[in-house]
């Protein structure tokens, strides 16, 4: 199946793509969300956090969100842009990009995954407390592709803690609308289907990079992991699924 194939299939370019909803971010400020799917005239821009920086404690801390977010996503964002420059690419969503890059495009490869990576992480997570377990299709989905929810834990925190160095573990949905976990490297993502292993829409991911943890966790990504469960936002995974 080509890209834009699959992308159709996935539900992506149906109706204009009106893909803003799926990072769930507020449109707050200068960082607005559709900006961060679709280039204006600027390029990408850096989504809004859709909650305080502090709002992630005590699981994941105030210091390494700002710097997270502030330096690294922005960081992604801007050298995607410059990646960008001059490019079949230039206009496209981020989606139909991912979708359409070969491993050799390496600039937009690493920042364009930077960039949508991150812009998913922050909208599948929410404050403690808030919405932290699944519920209604998602859970229904988990429970019929996994046997259960604590079986999907498992295989997804196999997925983070199995990842060598830096990457993400993602659980994504197939054509056939059934989830699955996978992990990939570096910013590698299951929207590029002409470079990973396994493609499929992601609709959960989480980042197992250093910067993400290691102000608060250092050599224990375990933890991290396990503590992630506490902040996912099951709502907004949920509306991922469709
Ligand atoms: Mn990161």
């Amino acid at each position: 199946m080509n890209k834009r194939a699959f992308l159709k299939r996935a539900g992506l370019l149906a109706a204009g793509a009106t893909i803003s909803p799926v990072w769930g971010c507020k449109s707050e400020g200068v960082g607005n969300a559709d900006d961060a799917v679709y280039p204006s005239g600027e390029g990408f821009s850096l989504p809004d956090l859709p909650y305080g920086a502090d709002a992630l404690e005590p699981y994941i801390d105030t210091k390494t969100m700002e710097i997270h977010h502030g330096k690294h996503h922005s960081g992604y964002v801007r050298k995607l842009n410059s990646a960008l420059e001059g490019t079949e690419y230039a206009q496209e969503s981020i989606d139909v990009i991912l979708a359409s890059i070969s491993g050799e495009d390496t600039g937009i490869r690493n920042n364009g995954g930077g960039h949508y990576n991150h812009s998913l992480f922050w909208s599948i997570m929410s404050p403690p407390g808030e919405n932290n377990l699944p519920s209604g299709n998602i859970l229904n989905a988990i429970n019929a592709s996994f046997g259960g929810f604590e079986a999907f834990k498992k295989a997804f925190a196999d997925a983070a803690l199995s990842r060598f160095g830096s990457g993400w573990a993602w659980l994504c949905k197939n054509d056939e609308n059934q989830l699955f976990v996978s992990s990939t490297p570096n910013q590698d993502n299951p929207l590029m289907s002409n470079i990973v292993d396994l493609s499929g829409y992601p609709v959960l991911g989480l980042d197992v990079w250093e910067h993400a943890y290691y102000l608060k966790y250092q050599n224990r990504r375990s933890e991290y992991v396990e503590n992630f469960f506490n902040l996912i936002n099951w709502g907004a995974v949920n509306g991922r699924l469709g």
